[in-house]
């Protein structure tokens, strides 16, 4: 068995600024961070346009409340309104300490951070730098990490949480290298493993975006909050669903249709391309589904709409957004310059997540603590997003939580011993549900049932919803959980079985997917992102509440919790 003082599964923006802040807080801690992929290789490494603070340096209107008030409007008034503004407060404080550990940030002429507009937020408060600001923000702190001598176990894929009488324990893991199954034990455990896009046919995420820290605590029995509520956004290129940036948008890009209009002014005028996700992702759609999408050879009546960069020129196309072109040309063939980029709405960002406190311990339920367990970041919902999440206010989350959680859990292992746990049952039970994986003579590959699994969740679950359809999905999904139980895999090796860890990726998507489906059934109003065409209307009286899902073999068990309303009063959400 190995031990450490703290554990933080997940080696992303939210997993790094923690350990960065233990270290600060506490130096002789012993902390490790274990992730399946190098921790550079994050999908946080992927982000693009920016991080959002009220820094005041473009835009000297602009207030930690008025970003708060952004914020929670965006979220269709979901968010915790005492976790946003925590969140809105401390983003300048955030960001100045992040060019301090060295983070290149885009400059002003007279050398201050600069600031660019962004969707739903009303002052232009998003910094960044070029179009790469997750690479920007993740390589310093993941050099910080050793510069501060946390233990990094790289390519190990966490397999389970070990959660007794309400008290998170340890960690089972697996060497992708070699197949060694290890137990780890800790005073204090947080998930940190970020977003779950692979549950979709079409995502911006990357490969290793699979729910797993969602399915890890839902198997434990703990609840998952909000989970209906998934982001599709609205620039995805066409077909990868690779991400085009907000920021091209920001920097005054066209969304137009097959007739060559410029369709937002139907749908949020004041905003138009600036309205947020869920507007305009919506829009995009009914322009497709009206006729008004484009094709390949650009006739009506296809799959995508185009965005618009060429009124911008050249010069400002690749100082500002040189990834975005760089994207569309070696994946599409596409010179943005002189021609338009075919997008649509690709699945995103996860509003929902592990449900914690704003020092990020996590609930076993709508008014319990569990023992010892914290998280962060994507993979948690605190939450600040509510219902629909504004644009470079994910890389704020995880840095203002990541901070927060790293010095609560510091703080918590004072004083506290190492738990006990009786590591050879875990151990045994690892080694055979890893061999039973080896050993199925079944008839379905991996790669088939997560295709199905992935189109069947952005049949029955995207963009536009209801009853029936979701009804029939959810029948789908039982069926292709049965055929779960007969995988075959080629490989039977233990060395780089990388087949061993898609199976187990496959497993987080199917109970993160069943959770998603099961929540949006729920939920019987259309609120932010989760737009439902039988129950077209936000309806307070009885939603404005968060979800909680339990999962369990038997089904999916759905509650309610309230939402912390301190500072807006809900209101008609109207760009
Ligand atoms: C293309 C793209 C662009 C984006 N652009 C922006 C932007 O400009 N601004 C903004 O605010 N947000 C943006 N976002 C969202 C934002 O980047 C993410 O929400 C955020 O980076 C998530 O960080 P994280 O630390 O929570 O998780 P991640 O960075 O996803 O890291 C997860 C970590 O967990 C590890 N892990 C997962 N499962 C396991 C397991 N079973 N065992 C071991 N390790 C595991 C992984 O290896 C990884 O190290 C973007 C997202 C995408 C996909």
């Amino acid at each position: 068995m190995l031990e450490h003082d703290i554990i933080i599964v997940g080696g992303g923006l939210a997993g790094c600024r923690a350990a960065v802040e233990i270290a600060r807080k506490n130096p002789s801690l012993d902390v490790a961070v274990v992730a399946k992929t190098h921790p550079i290789r994050s999908h946080s490494v992927a982000a693009q346009g920016g991080i959002a603070a009220s820094l005041q340096n473009v835009d000297p209107e602009d207030s930690w409340k008025a970003h708060a008030f952004d914020t929670v409007k965006g979220s269709d008034y979901l968010a915790d309104q005492d976790a946003v503004e925590i969140l809105a407060k401390e983003a300048p404080d955030v960001i100045i300490d992040l060019e301090h550990l060295g983070v290149l940030f885009s400059r002003l002429p007279d050398g201050r951070i600069a600031q660019r507009p962004f969707g739903g937020h009303s002052h232009n408060r998003t910094c960044y730098a070029a179009d790469k600001t997750g690479h920007a923000i993740l390589h310093e702190l993941v050099n910080n990490l050793q510069r501060n001598g946390v233990k990094v176990y790289q390519e190990w894929y966490v397999m389970r949480l070990i959660l007794e009488e309400g008290q998170a324990k340890g960690l089972v893991m697996y060497h992708i290298l070699d197949g060694e199954i290890v137990l780890l034990r800790a005073k204090a455990i947080m998930l940190a493993t970020g977003g779950y896009g692979r549950v979709f046919n079409t995502t911006s995420n990357d490969y290793a975006s699979t729910g797993d820290g969602l399915a890890m605590a839902a198997m434990a029995g703990l609840p998952l909050q909000d989970m209906e509520f998934v982001q599709f956004h609205p620039t995805g290129l066409y077909p990868a669903g690779v991400l085009i940036s907000e920021a091209v948008r920001g920097e005054g890009a066209y969304l137009i249709n097959s007739d060559g209009d410029r369709f937002m002014a139907n749908y949020a005028p004041s905003r138009m391309e600036l309205a947020p996700r869920d507007i305009t992702s919506r829009a995009i759609t009914l322009e497709i589904r009206a006729g008004r999408g484009i094709n390949m050879d650009g006739s009506a009546g296809g799959p995508f709409i185009y965005l618009d960069l060429r009124h911008m020129g050249r010069e400002k196309i690749m100082s500002k957004v040189p990834f975005a072109w760089e994207e569309a040309h070696r994946l599409v063939g596409i010179d943005a310059v002189n021609k338009p980029m075919p997008v649509r709405p690709t699945a995103h960002y996860s509003m929902g997540g592990i449900p914690t406190n704003t020092d990020g311990r996590v609930l076993a339920s709508a008014d319990g603590l569990v023992d010892g367990l914290f998280a962060a970041g994507e993979c948690a919902c605190v939450s600040v997003h509510g219902a629909n999440r504004l644009g470079s206010n994910s890389l704020l989350e995880c840095v203002v939580y990541g901070r927060r959680t790293g010095a609560a859990m510091a703080e918590f292992v004072e004083g506290r011993k190492l738990p006990d746990v009786e590591e050879d049952g875990y151990l045994e039970e690892a080694r055979k549900q890893i061999q039973g994986l080896l050993d199925r003579s079944g008839e379905y590959r991996i790669d088939f049932l997560r295709q199905q699994f992935q189109d069947a969740m952005t049949e029955h679950c995207g963009v536009f919803r209801s009853q029936d359809v979701m009804q029939q999905g959810l029948e789908k999904l039982e069926q292709l959980q049965e055929q779960y139980q007969q995988v075959y895999l080629d490989d039977k090796g233990k060395s780089w079985n990388t087949e061993i860890i898609e199976a187990l990726e496959l497993r987080s998507i199917i109970v993160v997917g069943e959770t998603i489906l099961s929540s949006a059934l729920s939920r019987q109003e259309s609120r932010g992102a989760h737009s439902r065409e039988d129950f077209p209307q936000r309806n307070d009286e009885r939603f404005l509440q968060h979800s909680l899902a339990y999962y369990s073999l038997a089904g999916i068990d759905i509650s309610y919790r309230p939402v912390a309303i301190t500072m807006f009063e809900p209101q008609e959400r109207k760009y």
